[in-house]
């Protein structure tokens, strides 16, 4: 393809962001999911699943920065990690930035990509997958947590919207069998939530459901310009209440100590993203 091309997102009726291709890079109908790469002169690289958005190489950053940081600093001592989904590979190179975690399993149903994101998002994973410390499963992340015997202190869900292979993700079996199988005693667990000025049934939906099986339900904020309407929503859920309370200064404690930069989280940044605005106050019901 030689010509230039406006693409529009499909994942909302009636409103759609769209943005200018120059070169279509790639393109597969996996098992699971129709991908596809696409070069554009604003965002850089952007990954498409089933025509919705995923990840886009200018505003990475601030997603994954926040999915990881925020669990891993608030978690006083997490050396085993959970991934669901995230086959781009940001999720894990963030989490691998953390020395004090021993162990990551990522667990991705599309094989395909994780293959097709190293090659064309070299700087997602920036080598993330041949870290001794990650084990790759090709699997469904719902099946995968339903025989789990392994317990993890922070569990991350990086999913597709809940439409085609990442719907089951959403649903109250899969969080009892996360919680009840895999997750360590003051665990917490995060996963990507939607947009809730767009998707507000997502985030009543979770809420009811995390909130029948956690002490502590609720959601952090975040703006990432790629998923359009305002802030995204990432829920949070654990039994240890004190965790969602900590403050600035105890957050920077660790923060200081554990010796690489963030473009996006710090302390503050951390702590602030826990207020929600009212219509998203409004939505936990
Ligand atoms: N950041 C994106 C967003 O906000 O929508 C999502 C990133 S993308 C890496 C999500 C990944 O979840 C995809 O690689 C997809 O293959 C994976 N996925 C979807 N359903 C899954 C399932 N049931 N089990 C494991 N991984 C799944």
């Amino acid at each position: 393809m030689s010509e230039k091309k406006v693409v529009s997102e499909t994942l909302y009726d009636g409103y759609a962001q769209s943005f200018t291709v120059t070169k279509q890079l790639f393109e597969v109908k996996t098992e699971h999911q129709y991908l596809e790469i696409v070069e554009t002169p604003f965002m850089g690289r952007v990954m498409l699943l089933d025509g919705v958005v995923q990840t886009t190489e200018k505003d990475e950053f601030i997603y994954h920065e926040m999915m990881v940081h925020v669990p891993l600093f608030a978690h006083p001592n997490p050396k085993r990690v959970l991934i669901i989904g995230g086959g781009d590979g940001g999720i894990l190179r963030e989490v691998l930035r953390h020395q004090n975690v021993e162990h990551v399993t990522q667990v991705e149903i599309d094989g395909s990509v994780i293959d097709m994101c190293k090659e064309y998002f070299p700087n997602h994973s920036q080598g993330a997958y041949d870290n001794p410390r990650a084990n790759i499963v090709i699997a469904d992340g719902k099946e995968f947590v339903a025989s789990c015997q392994d317990k993890f202190d922070v569990i991350i869900a990086d999913s597709t919207d809940p439409i085609g292979p990442g719907e089951v993700l959403f649903t109250s079996d899969f969080y009892a069998d996360e919680k009840n199988n895999c997750l360590a005693e003051g665990g917490i667990m995060v996963a990507q939530n939607g947009v809730p000025f767009m998707q507000g049934d997502e985030l009543t939906n979770t809420y009811q459901r995390l909130g029948k099986l956690y002490k502590d339900a609720s959601f952090y904020v975040m703006p990432v310009p790629t998923y359009i309407g305002g802030f995204m929503s990432l829920a949070w859920a654990t039994d240890d209440e004190s965790l969602r309370q900590q403050t600035a200064e105890q957050i920077q404690a660790r923060v200081a100590g554990a010796g690489f930069e963030t473009r996006y989280y710090n302390a503050d940044v951390h702590v602030a993203s826990f207020a929600l605005p009212n219509y998203i106050r409004n939505l936990m019901k």
